[in-house]
């Protein structure tokens, strides 16, 4: 990982805007995960690591994009119907056997390459076949342009072409088309290896049953579903209790077999948060106050070499920084090459008021009015520790630093969740 330099990180103002904190990270991380093949089987979310150009063409051969008859253009006549005696037949992997013969028509399939000669395809259902004492003749109606229905070699893609870059995240079109140009495995990243931690004396697994005065450990399963969603390869470790050594004993030991560890809890600056001494003790340790709602304290440092993210202990705070913050920081970490998230545009369907200078998302439903408009419904719990809220939303309305108003009916950037939790 790349040296996060204090001097980098260090901010004067009381707290910093999203878009800078971005900007720090781009400017001080790399991609620290390696690389290794993988069968296509494989490959769906990876994040590629070679440029794929492509050996050939794709399609190989010109060829037909209907059931039909293929002939020769010049042999039709303007205006005219014109009868044509089928020769042959070519089905999609059964290239025409010998050359094409002028002043006949040829039966071909979809898929199937062009003949030789041939030019023009008809679709079968404009044509009528008739059967005569020769075999069978073809009545081709008047009006089709020369090279109707014909494919051409290389229209998708040209021998030479660079199709993928490195750094692309491999959906499910990409893997389809890698395996058109013929490569059966590719070189991507490893999964960014991250290990999750939860912090709080108060904090219990549910397999641990209830006890009094605890509650149950909501991030670290939310956050190792955000990590997953990303591609990451996660390790749980539990939960650290609210004790120094503890938490410095943990971090150091998962270091060496991690590319990220990632805490809830324990960053704000009271006496039971003890996360960020651990980690300036192992390594550097650089505190965030964002100025964004829900979220604000988010720690970003470095346990020897190996990036640390410390996240808020509230569980909507914990997940939206992750979506915000951790997200960029993994996608950057894992080799990916785009770390945005696209916002849409939406109708509004609440007022809302807030400070100028900070960052706020509405968590938000999206509605399909009586007549037809799509409108984002604002939860009506702004909680940072309200997760049903999160659980009833689609995603969240972006409210930018300059804002200090929204009415009802404005429109507004939607930043919808499955933008945020994975493509
Ligand atoms: P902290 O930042 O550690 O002070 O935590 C802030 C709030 O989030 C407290 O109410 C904690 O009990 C709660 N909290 C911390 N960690 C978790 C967790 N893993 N799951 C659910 N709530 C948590
Ligand atoms: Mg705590």
């Amino acid at each position: 990982m790349a040296q996060l330099k204090d001097d980098c990180f260090a901010f004067g103002g009381d707290l910093m805007p999203l878009d800078e904190a971005l900007a720090r990270l781009g400017e001080s991380l790399k991609v620290v995960a390696g690389v290794e093949t993988v069968a296509l089987r494989e490959a769906q979310g990876r994040i590629l690591a070679e440029d794929i150009a492509s050996d050939r063409n794709v399609p190989p051969h010109d060829n037909s994009a209907v059931d039909g008859f293929a002939v020769y253009f010049d042999d039709l006549a303007a205006g005219t119907e014109v009868r044509l005696a089928v020769a042959g037949r070519i089905a999609a992997g059964h290239p025409l056997d010998g050359p094409a013969e002028r002043g006949r028509a040829f039966r071909i399939f979809t898929g199937a390459p062009m003949p030789s000669g041939p030019d023009t395809i008809f679709m079968e259902e404009d044509c009528t076949v008739e059967q005569t004492g020769d075999g069978e003749v073809v009545v081709l109606p008047p009006g089709l342009k020369q090279g109707s229905n014909r494919r051409f070699a290389g229209e998708d893609v040209r021998a030479g072409d660079v199709i993928l870059r490195a750094g692309h995240r491999l959906r499910p079109q990409e893997i389809g088309l890698a395996a058109s140009v013929g490569r059966d495995h590719l070189q991507v990243y490893t999964r960014l290896r991250a290990a999750v931690f939860s912090t709080g004396d108060e904090v219990r697994d549910p397999n641990q049953g209830a006890a009094e005065g605890c509650i149950f450990d909501a991030n670290r399963y939310a956050v190792m579903a955000l990590l997953e969603g990303l591609g990451c390869a996660v390790t749980d470790l539990g939960i650290l209790p609210d004790d120094a050594d503890a938490i410095t004993k943990a971090l150091a030991e998962a270091a060496p077999r991690h590319d990220l560890l990632v805490t809830s809890g324990g960053v704000s600056a009271g006496e039971e948060d003890h996360v960020k001494g651990a980690v300036e003790g192992l390594g550097q340790m650089h505190f965030w106050r964002l100025a964004i709602k829900p979220g604000r304290p988010i720690a970003l440092g470095q346990v020897g070499d190996v990036a640390f993210l410390g996240l808020p202990g509230n569980p909507v705070a914990a997940m939206v920084t992750f979506m915000v913050i951790g997200r960029p920081l993994v996608l950057l970490l894992s080799g990916a090459a785009d770390l945005s998230a696209h916002r849409f545009p939406v109708e509004v369907g609440f007022d809302y008021k807030k400070k100028k200078g900070r960052r706020e998302w509405a968590r938000v439903k999206l509605e399909t009015t009586d007549d037809g408009r799509l409108v984002a419904m604002k939860h009506h719990s702004s909680g940072a520790g309200i997760l049903t809220s999160m659980v009833e939303a689609d995603g969240l309305v972006e409210l930018d630093e300059d804002t200090v108003t929204l009415e009802k009916g404005a429109m507004a950037p939607f930043l919808p969740f499955n933008e945020i939790t994975g493509r």
